[in-house]
Parts: structure tokens; sequence; C-alpha cells
């Protein structure tokens, strides 16, 4: 059954109009397994997307030395985290690879040699997000991860390539969070949406570059200052923003969704691209 799937991936011919493309900030491992607004506003999102062919995920928990794609058939789902409950670690999404995909994507890319990668699999990065959007676990899922040893215009250039994607009924969804200080993060107020005044600079100058089309301001993130500073002590939550963003086309449609601070010190806002 899934061969059949993948052949007929192959040999779909491309369709006029362009998948969108999402940023998702996912916040707690814990949105995994609550019903909240930010799952709420995850599922409404789904409701607006076209069936995907295959989802292409670009997790902030997937750091390597190099550009790597996920090759394998059965991705495991990855409980990478500490000190949750059990329940959270039972949690299974069992959506298929697709080897074929990962191949397309190796051929698609110049600016860097991917790499076919059989040991990850998906992250809490990919699944506590992907399985509120795709609870059936039935559409081909894989990963790309971000080379931690690339400045931030490598990585907008290389997403720049994904494009073609879009046309071919792929999902490309970059799960991050714009405003990410984990060693600022209030604990006891996870569940509040407040957020620090630096938090909320920062959060507002990333939405205004955003909606201006402003991506080279973005891609500058180390030059904006105090609050940028503060907003990404490490890149890793923040780059999947720019796999994003580098996919906007001109005159395409921009949301914003689940716009809120958590902790003080993360955003959970995203982005709807087409
Ligand atoms: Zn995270």
């Amino acid at each position: 059954m899934k061969l059949d799937n993948l052949r007929k991936f192959s040999a779909q011919p491309e369709s006029a109009g362009e998948m969108p493309v999402l940023f998702l900030g996912h916040g707690s491992p814990m949105n995994a397994i609550e019903e909240n607004e930010f799952v709420s506003g995850w599922k409404n999102i789904a409701g607006t997307l076209p069936a995907p062919k295959a989802i292409l995920c670009v997790s902030a928990h997937w750091e390597t030395k190099g550009t790597y794609v996920t090759a394998m058939d059965k991705p495991r789902t990855i409980h990478d985290f500490g000190g949750f409950p059990e329940e959270l670690y039972m949690v299974q999404y069992p959506a298929p690879g697709s080897p074929e995909l990962a191949s397309d994507i190796k051929n698609l890319i110049r600016k860097a040699n991917v790499g076919f990668d059989e040991r990850w699999g998906l992250d809490h990065g990919t699944w506590s997000v992907v399985k509120h959007l795709f609870p059936e676990a039935n559409i081909p899922v894989i990963q790309l991860s971000l080379d931690y040893y690339q400045p931030a215009q490598y990585h907008y250039d290389l997403a720049r390539e994904l494009a073609p994607l879009r046309k071919k009924g792929i999902l490309i969804i970059g799960s991050g969070n714009m405003v990410h200080n984990l060693g600022m993060a209030a604990w006891n107020r996870m569940n509040d949406t407040f957020g620090y005044d630096w938090a909320l600079e920062a959060s507002e100058k990333m939405k205004k570059y955003i909606l201006d089309g402003n991506h080279s301001e973005l891609i500058n993130y180390e030059s904006q200052g105090k609050s940028f500073n503060l907003a990404i002590p490490t890149p890793d939550h923040y780059l999947p923003l720019l796999y994003v963003l580098a996919l906007k086309e001109e005159n395409e449609n921009i949301a914003l969704f689940n716009d809120k601070p958590v902790a003080g010190s993360l955003t959970m806002t995203c982005v709807k691209i087409g």
C-alpha cells in the first residue's frame, strides 16, 4: 500500500496550486498530549490545507554537522526530552517515511551535499505538532536537519532550493519557536500567556519584518540588538522560521496564528504562507 502511494507521488504531474508552508511554534512537549488553545490553532490550520502527499519538517531538535534528510521507511518516534510524565513517553507517531522524497530532496539541493540518515526518525519538534495536524499518521513524514555550523544566510539559501516541492503537494513545516530562551523561562507560568518586555519587543519586531517581507533583517538577527539577543540565545529554534520565509513567493498571503507568549521567554507564534 505504501509503495503504491509512493509511486503515485512520483508519477503525479505538477498541479497549478502551491502547497502552503507553515512555521509552527511548538513550545512544551506537553502540547503533544494536551488540549489547549495552541493545539486548537494547529488543528484549525490543518483544516485549511489541501491534503499533502508528504510532509517535510525542519525541526529545531535535529542539529547536525552537514545537512541530512531522514531516509528510512519507518521513522521511529524519538522522545528527546527528560522529566515529563510517562504518558508523553508512550506517544507513538507511526507515520511512514519516504526514501523516495529523501532522494528527490538530495537531488534538488545544490547548496549542500545532503546525506541520507537511517538513524534519526521523528523528534518531538515534529511529532508533537504533526500528530495534531494529521492524527491518522498516514501521510509520509521526513525530516531535514539543521547544520549547526552554518550561518543563517546558508539556511535561507538552502531552503529556497526546496521551493519546487510545494508544487508537488509536499507540505513543508518549520518547527521551532521565534522567541525561545529556556534559561529565562518562568516554568511555573508555562500555562500563562505572559511575556517579558524584551520577549514582546523581539516578537513585535520579528512579526513586522515577516509581514513587511524584510527577510534580510531576520537573516541578520544577530545585529538586531538586545531583545533579539535574549530571544535567540542559540539559533536552533529560530532557524526553522528562515526555512519557511525563504519559501514565500511574491504576493503570497501571510497569516499569523497562536500569536501569544508563554512562560515569559517563549512565543508560540505560527506563520502560514500561501
Ligand atoms: Zn523545542
